[in-house]
């Protein structure tokens, strides 16, 4: 049976293995922390807008397992984000891990934990195996890269000052690396305004219990709670410094929302907490993680170039997902990580990628990515399917639709009703 290999249980990682091991591969999932899940641990908002469509297809293409996971641990349903105001429903962050890790273990996927890839061996262009930090190798047929943005202590304190996107324990797992930069496959940062590489974004963390009463109350029973900030703490050059992936109700405002485990201030910017503490609602609050609140992660560097089908150019035989893939957002990496996976197992079959096509909102998203991240312009861009120009495509081309008899009969039409769950 031939093996699939991935690296990084982020969603991406997660959807890949779940694909590939439902294609019939044999599959191995390596992951440097002791947890799965990524970042999702922390993110909450989800299925807004296009999201929506894009999750029906997948579930109707039989990839629905992560979107059904994260639809079980509902926490508040039709959260009115002012970016993202259809669909949206926040899971509840604290039961995400545990759940995914028991669908993947469920699956049958051999998940080994605390299994840092440091490298990989080589013959030309094709990988033939990932070594780990404990001196083992792990040999595969195909590989797919979802070790997320890169990032490293390095290139925080080069760049920014947080974590990139490690999050938690970032320190004592060491370092990401993937497998596409390893193996000497093409990788491109995106750009700051200023041409500083990595995309700057920030949620903070805060402990529900050290919110006023009525706040934590508030978002408890509303999910969602937007808080004025007080006209002499507005900072409106944070919003060109986050290269303004958010709009100016996110720092006019502390959109502040319960994920379960804590309240998160969606895209929220560092604010020392001295000030924070000026705004009714958080005279008393406390931070989860004051290190990486400041200037909470720093994303997209180290993203390999790739084509629809996910596969990693300048390398034969590496596929990547999620944010590696470009593609962040718990939508988006689920998504591009379930397409990595059943590329992967494809190639391990000796068949051609599967082409989703362009009547689907998922094709037509993937494509238009590969074709706009071909030109400089559009590697700077942040693309995703529920903001931004792409949302707008989907509108305007009708891609968008609430009808979700019409989304199945648009898989049925392409002729991919349960594609994603057949054995090659
Ligand atoms: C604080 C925060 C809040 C967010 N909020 C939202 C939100 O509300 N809604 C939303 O849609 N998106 C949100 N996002 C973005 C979204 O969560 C991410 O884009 C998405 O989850 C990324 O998934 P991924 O699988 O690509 O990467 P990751 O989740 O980063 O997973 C990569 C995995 O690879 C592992 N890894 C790395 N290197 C190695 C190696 N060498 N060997 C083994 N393992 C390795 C890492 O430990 C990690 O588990 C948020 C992100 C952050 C950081």
């Amino acid at each position: 049976m031939p093996r699939v290999v991935v690296v990084g249980a982020g969603l991406s990682g997660c959807g890949a293995a779940l694909a590939a091991q439902k294609a019939g591969a044999e599959v191995v999932l390596l992951e440097r922390t002791d947890m799965v899940a990524g970042v999702a641990i922390r993110a909450g908002e989800t299925n807004g807008n296009g999201n929506f469509v894009c999750a029906h297809e997948f579930r109707f293409m039989g990839g629905g397992e992560l979107f059904d996971a994260m639809e079980s641990i509902k926490l508040h349903d039709h959260v009115p984000f002012p970016d993202a105001a259809l669909h949206s429903f926040i899971y509840n962050a604290g039961l995400l891990e545990p759940l995914v890790k028991k669908i993947v273990l469920a699956a049958g996927i051999k998940v080994l934990l605390e299994s840092r890839m440091v490298n990989v061996k080589k013959e030309g262009r094709r990988v033939t195996a990932v070594k780990v930090e404990d001196g083992s190798e792990v040999p595969g047929d195909v590989f797919v890269d979802c070790t997320g943005s890169r990032g490293g202590v390095a290139a925080c304190n080069k760049y920014g000052k947080g974590c990139v996107m490690c999050l938690v324990k970032c320190f004592a797992f060491g370092d990401r690396i993937g497998i596409v930069d390893k193996a000497g496959g093409e990788l491109y940062d995106r750009l700051r305004a200023d041409g500083t590489p990595g995309y700057l974004s920030s949620a903070m963390m805060m402990f529900k219990d050290t919110l006023a009463p009525w706040l934590k109350k508030g978002i408890e029973e509303k999910g969602l709670v937007m808080v004025p900030v007080p006209k002499e703490l507005v900072d409106y050059d944070k919003l060109k410094l986050m290269g303004a992936s958010r709009s100016k109700e996110f720092i006019e405002n502390i959109c502040l929302g319960d994920i379960g485990p804590v309240a998160k201030g969606f895209g929220m910017v560092y604010m020392e907490l001295a000030k924070l503490r000026r705004i009714n609602g958080f005279e008393n609050v406390q931070v989860e993680d004051p290190r990486s609140a400041r200037y909470n992660f720093i994303g997209h560097t180290g993203m390999a170039v790739r084509d629809q089908f996910m596969k990693a150019e300048g390398l034969d035989n590496v596929f990547c997902g999620g944010e590696k893939a470009s593609q962040g957002s718990v939508g988006g990496a689920t998504m591009s990580g379930y397409v990595a996976g059943h590329n992967a197992a494809r190639m391990a079959f000796g068949k051609e990628p599967l082409l989703l096509p362009r009547s689907l909102a998922i094709g037509d998203f993937f494509a238009y990515v590969a074709e706009r991240k071909k030109t400089a312009e559009g590697r700077v861009l942040n693309l995703n399917v529920a903001r931004g120009e792409y949302w707008k495509r989907m509108q305007e081309t009708g891609l968008y639709t609430a009808d979700v008899g019409r989304i199945k009969r648009r898989v049925e039409e392409a002729g991919l009703m349960g594609v994603l769950a057949k054995k090659l």
